[in-house]
Order: C-alpha cells, then sequence, then structure tokens
C-alpha cells in the first residue's frame, strides 16, 4: 500500500515528507493507521550520529493509533483496537523479560538497525531503497507495519494524539521518578533539564510525594511551566549555580534524588554534586555514543556512598505502565495535555524539529488528517 512518510537519508540531512511503498504484516506483525506521534529529541540523535542508527530511515517512536489488521499469529490486538507503539518490543521469553525488566528486552538491540526482526524491510521509496524502521515502529508515517510486540492496546476513550505520549517522554519521565527512580514520600528531589522528559519527572516526583522539587534548566519560561506540574523551586544556571543553590535550600545538606535528563557531561557532574550522602542521581537522556570524561570526583561514590545510575524507559513494563499512566492521567493526576506546546502536520516536522532544538517546545506533537475524516476524537 501506499502511504507518506518522513524519511532521513543520510547523517544531519533534513527529513524528506515523500510517499513511499509499504508492504503487508508478516504473520506476526500489525498494520496501524496513526493518529498522533510525539517528536522527541532521541530521533534526532541518531539523525547527527550522536547515536548510531542505519540510515536511511523513518523515524518516529512516539505514536499511537488503531489497528487495520493483523498477521495470523497476533492473537492480543485486532483490527479497530486502539493501541500506542512501545518503542522497546518485549519479547517475554529472554532473562531481562522474565525477570520483569521488559525495558531491557534483548529485542532493543534491533532498534536501530533498520528491518524488521525477520531482517527484511516493509518500506521502501519509488527507487527500491529499503528504508528502516526506527526502534521497528516508523511513527513518522500516516501508516506503519510493526511488530506484535511494539503495541499495547490501551481503551478506547483515550485521547490517542496526548495518548501518544506515554510511548516515551511519559513513561521515561514518570517511570523514573517513581520506579528507578524510587522517590520516597518527603524526599528532596532536583530535576535538570525541564523539557519533554525532565516535565515527567517533575510530575512523577510530585506523585511519589516529594516534599521540595527544584527545577533547573536556562529556559525560564520552562521553569514557570514546571511549577504547574509541582516544582517547587526552580533555578536557572545563567543566572546562579545550581548546585550552590541546592545546598543553600537544604542547609548544605544536598537533595536526596537528582535526574538529568539533558545528557550534558557538564549537568551531569552537577547532579552528583548536589546530592546529600547516600543520594542518588540518575541520567536519562541520550548522549554521544562515544562520550568522554563526566567530571564527578570518585571519592564521591566512596566518602559521601553517592550513586550514579541511569534509567531507559522509566524501568517501566509498557504492557503494564502504559495502560496504567493512562489511568493516571484520566484521574487526573498525570497531565498530558499540559506537556504538548504545540500541534504539527507531517508535512511541517522539519520546523518541528527546529522548535525543538530552538527550546520552544516541551512536546510537538504530529497530528495526521486522516482522508475519510475518522480521526477518533
Ligand atoms: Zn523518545
Ligand atoms: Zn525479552
Amino acid at each position: 500500500m501506499r502511504t507518506r512518510a518522513a524519511v532521513v537519508y543520510g547523517l544531519n540531512q533534513r527529513f524528506e515528507v515523500k510517499e513511499v511503498e509499504l508492504a503487508d504484516p508478516a504473520d506476526t506483525e500489525v498494520l496501524v493507521h496513526l493518529v498522533a506521534s510525539g517528536v522527541c529529541h532521541s530521533d534526532y540523535h541518531h539523525i547527527t550520529g550522536d547515536q548510531i542508527a542505519r540510515l536511511p530511515m523513518i523515524f518516529g517512536h512516539e505514536g499511537a493509533g488503531v489497528v487495520e489488521r493483523v498477521g495470523s499469529k497476533v492473537t492480543h490486538v485486532k483490527p479497530g483496537d486502539h493501541v500506542v507503539m512501545s518503542y522497546l518490543p518485549s519479547c517475554g521469553t529472554c532473562r531481562w523479560c522474565t525477570a520483569g525488566q521488559t525495558n531491557l528486552c534483548d529485542l532493543g538491540a534491533h532498534t536501530v538497525t533498520g528491518p524488521q526482526l525477520d531482517g527484511t524491510y516493509r518500506f521502501r521509496d519509488d527507487d527500491g531503497v529499503e528504508l528502516g524502521q526506527f526502534c521497528l515502529v516508523s511513527t513518522f508515517s500516516e501508516w506503519t507495519v510493526v511488530p506484535g510486540q511494539s503495541v499495547v492496546k490501551v481503551q478506547p476513550h483515550h485521547r490517542l494524539e496526548r495518548a501518544c505520549l506515554v510511548a516515551c517522554g511519559v513513561t521515561t519521565g514518570v517511570g523514573t521518578a517513581i520506579y528507578r527512580g524510587g522517590v520516597r514520600p518527603g524526599e528532596d528531589v532536583m530535576v535538570f533539564g525541564v523539557g519533554g522528559i525532565g516535565m515527567n519527572i517533575v510530575q512523577g516526583a510530585r506523585i511519589a510525594g516529594a516534599r521540595r522539587i527544584i527545577a533547573c534548566d536556562v529556559e525560564d519560561w520552562k521553569l514557570d511551566k514546571a511549577k504547574g506540574f509541582g516544582a517547587t523551586h526552580t533555578v536557572n544556571p545563567k543566572e546562579r549555580d545550581p548546585v550552590e543553590y541546592a545546598m543553600e535550600l537544604t542547609w548544605g545538606v544536598g537533595v536526596d534524588r537528582a535526574y538529568e535528563a539533558i545528557a550534558s557531561p557538564e549537568t551531569i557532574g552537577q547532579a552528583v554534586r548536589a546530592l546529600r550522602k547516600g543520594g542518588t542521581a540518575a541520567v536519562v537522556g541520550l548522549t554521544r555514543h562515544d562520550q568522554p570524561d563526566i567530571p564527578v570526583n570518585p571519592s564521591d561514590f566512596v566518602l559521601w556512598q553517592k550513586t550514579l545510575t541511569g534509567s531507559l524507559n522509566g524501568g517501566c513494563n509498557p504492557r503494564n505502565d502504559i495502560p496504567a499512566m493512562l489511568a493516571m492521567w484520566e484521574s487526573g493526576l498525570l497531565d498530558l495535555d499540559g506537556l504538548v506546546t504545540r500541534e504539527y502536520r507531517l508535512e511541517q516536522i522539519n520546523e518541528a524539529y527546529e522548535d525543538l532544538l530552538a527550546g520552544r517546545n516541551i512536546r510537538g506533537v504530529i497530528r495526521y488528517e486522516w482522508a475519510d475524516g475518522g480521526v477518533p476524537a
């Protein structure tokens, strides 16, 4: 079938929005009609070469849509079901899946290589060039074919143009605070970078019962917005040293938890330095694959017994946590609408990334207009 998709052919090239050919789903796969896709920074890291991916590729990994057709071996969803994509497939049988760490599933190794799990491609352009699928999903396309393991069925009343955010930004941020980061009631938390991930760490920390939540960002408007998501204090590093600020606020003790959602060596170092004795810092954002030195003092880990760890998709199990977080949205515990600063059509995808890089968005969302006008409300 034909579909419009945003293709990136080479490193640092722009998205080309064009019609391409999409093959039928194999036995274990699902054809999905996309309703919306969030615009996440992680795609961009693979376009610049910060992270390695095989190009050309159709990017997008934060999608939601409606199942159109399923392969003969797919039993957990059927045509008409509303689904949120999981950018990490889970096989259910590897060591990590069986231990409950589905975010670490061995199938994750296939997410940047291009073809589907059987090694063949579903997308090709009119010159016959095979187009890879980012995270096996490619949500910057009106239609896509994905592994059955990559779709999570959700309740039909959830608005998919917001539910898509739970595929990555919300699970990663909220999961980091409440699962991986383990915020406990009464703790002091610091979040470096309050964009699409950091803002969700802030609301996760609020839900977990943090006492003080310090948001740190160079954009004052994002700091203002963070207050609406639960930040009790804000600091702009252009105006004052964030570690000094955290120490002053906590009478020289330091914060219990610090989260780094910018992925710069400097702020990772600051997150560790802002910790109290025995505190934990977690890196959430993607850095360069060959990222050199992080400025941390190893003595901090011994004499102050600090921990520096990482968080992939917030330690979430998508099959459990995507529906759970949508239920939290429904009950008002989570704010998804407030995360979206602008909506775009697929043709505007280059503009969407320009806005992201310029710090103008918390989250941008690509909305697909269905030809028959049948987009679910
Ligand atoms: Zn993402
Ligand atoms: Zn697995």
